[in-house]
């Protein structure tokens, strides 16, 4: 700990957002940098506590608390403090393949149990993590680092998403040669065709980063659905082990009259072909715009978010969020205590675009979609809303119940589905004969990965339902640690 006054001499300082009016215009990212001698004001904020709660990564209470891949913030905050990047680096890179994706897109659950965070602001631990990874690429400190010693062992990873990724980086790291199946035509899952460019830059970090896996020798077939244009005979008898991270790719449909309206679409349906858009610099038939329409979104998760940040950049004329949960308080809850995930009302990016440009936050809570109403060609012009109250059914479960005389008509041309996903796609896990828990997730227990087949591991959203991409990569490391040893007798891949 470099400097013990760090936390009382200086207050919690993000950089600035890019200003919300301003950013709707284009995809470019949103976050701005922070310049370096403020960098290590933050860091010097840290107090390396004795238990510094924040590499944890337990569960409490369904939730992350503190970093799931056991990151040494303590260590590279005060590595930072001292103005050692590359030694930052160093010690990041120990625990996070990819620190550059996570400094950008996770929730932080490290800052929810921060020490500090008990009767201060936290740590800003995520930017901190952000600005080490984007130095050590502007520097050039990132290289390709290839294996010295092959071990002659061939290892399928099918899917390209967080999970996919880091099993395939530690795999090759342990010298096996290992070829990763995606059936989208670009690598990435949720990386690529999820999470939007302005959170996450596809050209500038995403790819930088598969082309650094590909130097070190990662094998990636693209537009390739292992099951169905590649068998599963084959990929059995050409790989000695195989790691499936399929992600949970199901999306849960809302089954309510007028459904199958025209504009009522998925919200991957409506991402996915938005990025492919920008990246491809054309609009093809998967395109689904928002320009000049009333938008309903469904759903209140970071789905949800992601769509309302898109609609806007489309240019839609007006946007309604629908939560069927209630507004979280403001502050935590006796129920909720530190250091627990802070159950708390948030805006973010999306809703403070919208509040930007219609002048509130977009979310309405406690509220839920009746029906969907059509014109005479079959689209969509209008979402039937109710409000609900959650109560106690005879089984003691809590259930939404209608609340009489709250019905209203809300205009809507596109309706975006955001409502969460219910595991992952079965023909693959069918074909290879690998058992499926009650929720329909490949069947393996956590820490050991293996599934009920000999040499089939899975990791990942396919495993333990969607998630989060700081979890994928806990699950691709240790997915990879365990393929290692099932494929060499013992591991040192932690
Ligand atoms: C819109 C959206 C935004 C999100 N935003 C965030 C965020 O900001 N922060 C965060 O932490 N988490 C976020 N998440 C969650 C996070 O993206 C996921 O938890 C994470 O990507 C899961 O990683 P994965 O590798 O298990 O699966 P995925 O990323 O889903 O990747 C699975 C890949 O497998 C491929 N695949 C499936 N079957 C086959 C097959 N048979 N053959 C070949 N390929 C196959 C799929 O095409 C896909 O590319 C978001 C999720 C969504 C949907
Ligand atoms: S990966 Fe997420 S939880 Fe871990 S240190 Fe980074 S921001 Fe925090």
């Amino acid at each position: 700990m470099g400097k013990p006054t760090g936390f009382i001499e200086y207050l919690r300082e993000l950089p600035l957002d890019r200003q919300a009016v301003e950013r709707i215009r284009d995809w470019n990212e949103f976050h701005l940098h922070m310049d370096e001698s403020k960098l290590r004001d933050q860091g010097s904020r840290c107090m390396d506590c004795g238990v510094p709660f924040c590499h944890t990564g337990s569960l409490l209470s369904g939730m992350a608390s503190g970093c799931p891949i056991n990151n040494l913030i303590p260590e590279w905050n005060d590595l930072v403090y001292r103005g050692l990047w590359k030694e930052a680096l160093e010690r990041l890179h120990k625990t996070n393949n990819f620190p550059e994706f996570t400094g950008r897109v996770c929730p932080a659950p490290c800052e929810g149990s921060c020490v500090l965070g008990i009767n201060s602001p936290p740590v800003t631990i995520k930017n901190i993590e952000c600005s080490i990874a984007d130095k050590g690429w502007d520097e050039g400190w990132i290289t390709a680092e290839p294996p010295a010693v092959r071990t002659g062992k061939k290892v399928a990873v099918v899917g390209s998403g967080p999970a996919g990724l880091c099993a395939a980086a530690q795999l090759n790291k342990a010298g096996h040669a290992v070829t990763v199946f995606e059936r989208a035509d670009r690598v990435g899952g949720l990386l690529m065709y999820g999470i939007p460019n302005m959170k996450l830059d596809k050209k500038e970090v995403v790819l930088r980063r598969i082309d650094m896996l590909a130097k070190e020798g990662v094998n990636f077939v693209t537009n390739t659905e292992v099951g169905k244009d590649y068998p599963v005979e084959k990929l059995r008898s050409e790989f000695d082990a195989v790691v499936l991270c399929l992600g949970a790719t199901k999306p849960r449909d809302l089954s309510i009259e007028g459904r199958n309206l025209k504009g009522v679409h998925f919200a991957m349906e409506f991402l996915h072909g938005n990025t492919k858009a920008l990246l491809d610099g054309r609009r093809e038939g998967c395109f689904i715009s928002a320009e000049g329409k009333d938008v309903m979104v469904i759903g209140g998760g970071d789905t949800g978010t992601d769509c309302v940040g898109t609609s806007m950049r489309h240019g839609c004329r007006s946007l309604v969020q629908v939560e069927i949960l209630p507004q979280p308080p403001a502050e935590r809850q006796p129920d909720n205590p530190w250091p627990e995930w802070p159950k708390v009302y948030r805006m973010d990016y999306g809703q403070e675009e919208a509040a930007a440009k219609f002048g509130a936050d977009p979310r309405v809570y406690l509220t839920t979609a009746k029906k969907f109403e059509g014109d005479a060609d079959g689209q969509v012009r209008a979402v039937h809303t109710v409000q609900v109250n959650w109560e106690k059914n005879d089984k003691g479960q809590f259930i939404p119940k209608e609340v009489a005389g709250t019905e209203q008509v809300r205009p809507a041309q596109l309706v975006l589905l955001a409502m969460g996903f219910l595991g992952p796609e079965q023909l693959i896990l069918e074909k290879l004969g690998v058992e499926r828990d009650p929720r329909s997730n490949a069947r393996a227990d956590y820490g050991k990965y293996a599934t009920s087949v000999p040499g089939i591991f899975a990791a990942g959203d396919c495993r333990r339902g969607q998630s989060l991409v700081v979890w994928a990569f806990n699950e691709g490391r240790g997915a990879a640690r365990e393929c290692d040893r099932y494929l060499m007798g013992r591991t040192s891949l932690p």
